[in-house]
């Protein structure tokens, strides 16, 4: 379906200047956009997150840079970067080797993690808790490695920052073309967890992608194919990875604090928009989903995390975002757009629902006010962005 944005494009400003404006009103009208929210009509708790959420977008390298004012003058600047070993040596495998490059034949995903430091062990392995640390004493190992990792500092771009509170700091480089190399990190995946039935996150992505309407519902997301014949089954080479520093963020004692929620959604959001990650309801995850024997991040983090990029893309006026979150649930065109965004707000619920321990829902959903959420969605939204 045609979008205002390439409408207009097609036009043409010179034709716009011939038809007059009451003529382009009602053509305009015609056209369905995407629609939006103001930040002003959020609970606080949102308000207060978005306000520290840093703009963010990748190089043509693939280094993760932030939007920087001085005197001024706006320049996109170069997070800091403090390679893995690991991703020292893969990078060089890679070069001769191309089962160690991401996939180039599938979607790329996106997985959060926690880092698993107690606030006693950080205190002793990770005594001033800068990034350097985090990276050079905790994903020292061949066994451990992952695109980025992300604390509760406020977020600076430069080298500099690599010596100050954990922010945000990239630890992995992709190859030279810009690609990412192999992570190390979640374990392949077990087929028989999905042949047996035991892979209750894939069964809930196919129940609700048959009951949104969806129309492929075994193989809609990455991590349905993982588990099925003829895929790669190997997360490492498909999601980039964060990890967020802390743990048991299924406690509220743990649970990230706003500025690591900001710095978490701001390298998401860039992820997201880099890769086409369409949709992250489905296609961005948490580790415990691709491993029964893990619990990391917490179910409510990822919950926490849809939901914040759904209220993100939604008071953007970027509209390439908003095809991304929400446009998978418009069926390809058969319903509207406002019913699409409301779907992908009741999509992550029935989600979380549906895989969550019954007494922790509740508790939750609350405290991410997704009632308020919904009403805002079909009440406050509105036309043309
Ligand atoms: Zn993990």
């Amino acid at each position: 379906m045609i979008n205002r944005r390439d409408f207009l494009k097609l036009l043409g400003a010179s034709v716009l200047a011939t038809i007059g404006l009451p003529y382009f009103r009602v053509l305009a009208a015609n056209i369905e956009s995407w629609p939006g929210l103001a930040i002003k009509n959020l609970p606080d708790y949102y308000q207060h997150v978005l306000s520290l959420v840093p703009r963010m977008e990748f190089s043509k390298a693939g280094i993760l840079q932030m939007r920087v004012v001085e005197n001024r003058f706006a320049t996109m600047r170069d997070m800091p970067v403090c390679q893995s070993n690991f991703n020292r040596k893969f990078i060089e495998l890679a070069k001769g080797d191309p089962k160690w490059r991401f996939v180039i034949d599938q979607p790329i995903g996106l997985a959060w993690h926690f880092f698993g430091d107690t606030p006693e062990f950080a205190a002793r392995r990770f005594p001033k808790g800068t990034a350097r640390e985090y990276i050079e004493q905790g994903l020292s190992g061949d066994s451990t490695s992952v695109q980025f990792v992300v604390g509760d500092g406020i977020p600076q771009a430069g080298q500099d920052s690599l010596d100050k509170k954990l922010a945000i700091v990239q630890s992995e480089l992709p190859d030279a073309n810009g690609n990412w190399i192999s992570s190390a990190h979640i374990k392949n995946v077990d087929r028989g967890w999905y042949e047996n039935s035991r892979q209750y996150f894939a069964n809930a992505f196919y129940c609700l992608l048959r009951d949104y309407g969806f129309s492929d519902p075994a193989l809609g997301t990455i991590l349905q194919r993982l588990y099925q014949p003829g895929f790669n089954g190997r997360p490492n080479i498909q999601l980039v990875g964060i990890e967020i520093q802390g743990c048991r963020f299924e406690e509220i004692d743990f649970f990230p604090g706003f500025q690591k929620l900001a710095n978490t959604l701001a390298v998401s959001l860039a992820i997201i928009k880099r890769h086409k990650i369409s949709s992250p309801a489905f296609n961005a995850y948490g580790h415990q989903e691709l491993d029964l024997n893990k619990g990391d991040p917490g179910k409510n983090v990822i919950l926490g995390m849809k939901i914040l990029i759904g209220i993100s893309a939604l008071v953007s006026r970027d509209q390439e975002m908003k095809d991304l979150v929400f446009g998978p649930f418009t069926l390809g065109g058969k319903i509207s757009k406002n019913s699409a965004v409301a779907n992908y707000f009741y999509f992550i619920e029935d989600y979380y629902r549906r895989t969550t321990d019954p007494k922790k829902v509740n508790y939750w959903l609350n405290y991410f006010q997704i009632d308020a959420i919904h009403d805002l969605v079909s009440h406050d939204i509105c036309g043309i962005q």
